[in-house]
């Protein structure tokens, strides 16, 4: 019998953290910090992620502005919404909630987020510190999956960790930060072939693919700890995993459940990015006012 990872209470400690020190930074430097999220059409799934970003910034004590932006939204007023964002001193994160219309380009408008406001961490800026191991913002999801694992006493130090997806935003920052950790990585994606070999030989197993059930109890190792970042709906319209959870928990040593295991870490990663992001900013307001005497 694995131990179940409860996600959802290490990301209730995780904001209750956050809460004390928000408040002190409210009673300290009289600042609150503060998110923009922008909102681009009337996607059901991204109007869910943004109120449960609501509601976390409302426990934290992170004040938050919205934009909700109508679906045939030019390119040219979305950058300069967050153009306008950028300049304000009192905005410590930027978030666009993705995915954003086929006729916008993500990219471009994403890079008109300064980097010391990208909390969600996508900008190559960002990316790049993960690479050096000098982190800036981390991304949420992997960074979630991080905290869940040191929270359990789980070191990737030494083990052989295989991460099964290797997307801009999960896959690869997943398996750079468990290489940070001193941990043996292999990268599965779709073009790997016999994934099962690679998968049974985790120590820790990381599935990012996007596939309901796609990992068996006979693609596991005995006593692996088994984290679950898919989110996907089953035949019958239930939300579920990337692991077979019934078959594969009975052989794994620590195992996230779906819902309740990674998904509200990602939120709760997002937090600390934005309360670090305006820790970042009082310092650097501080040494400007310094520096003019
Ligand atoms: P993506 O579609 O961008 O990437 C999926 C990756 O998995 C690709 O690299 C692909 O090569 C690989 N892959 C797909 N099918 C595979 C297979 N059969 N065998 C091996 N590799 C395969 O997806 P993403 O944005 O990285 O998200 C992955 C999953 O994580 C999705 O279910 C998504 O909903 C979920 N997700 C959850 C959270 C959260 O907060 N819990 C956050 C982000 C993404």
């Amino acid at each position: 019998m694995a131990v179940i990872i409860d996600g959802k209470e290490i990301a209730a400690k995780v904001r209750e953290e956050l809460k004390e020190k928000v408040d002190a930074m409210v009673n300290s430097e009289k600042r609150r910090p503060c998110l923009a999220v922008i909102l681009v059409g009337e996607d059901p799934a991204s109007k869910i992620y943004v109120r449960n970003k609501q509601r976390a910034c409302a426990e934290v004590g992170i004040a938050q502005e919205l934009y909700t932006l109508a679906e045939n939204v030019s390119q040219e007023s979305l950058e300069y919404i967050i153009d306008s964002l950028a300049q304000r001193s009192d905005v410590d994160g930027i978030l666009l909630q993705m995915p954003i219309p086929q006729h916008l380009d993500p990219k471009r408008a994403l890079a008109h987020i300064p980097a010391e406001k990208d909390v969600d961490a996508f900008l190559p800026e960002n990316i790049g510190h993960i690479m050096r191991g000098d982190y800036g913002f981390l991304p949420c999801t992997p960074a979630g999956v991080i905290e869940l694992l040191h929270r359990y006493g789980i070191d990737p130090d030494g083990k052989e960790c295989v991460v099964v997806g290797r997307s801009d935003i999960v896959g690869k920052p997943m398996a750079m930060m468990l290489l940070h950790e001193n941990g043996t990585v292999t990268i599965c994606h779709r073009h790997t072939r016999n994934l099962g070999e690679h998968t049974r030989r985790a120590d820790i197993l990381v599935a990012a693919a996007g596939c309901a059930k796609m990992i068996t109890a006979d693609m596991v190792k005995e006593g692996a700890a088994v984290i679950d970042v898919g989110m996907n709906r089953d035949g019958e319209g239930r939300l579920c995993g990337d692991v077979d959870f019934a078959s594969v928990e009975p052989k794994a040593s620590y195992i996230t459940p779906v819902p309740g295991g990674v998904g509200p870490m990602t939120v709760a990663m997002l937090m600390k990015n934005t309360v670090a992001a305006a820790e970042k900013h009082i310092l650097k307001e501080k040494k400007c006012y310094e520096q003019r005497g």
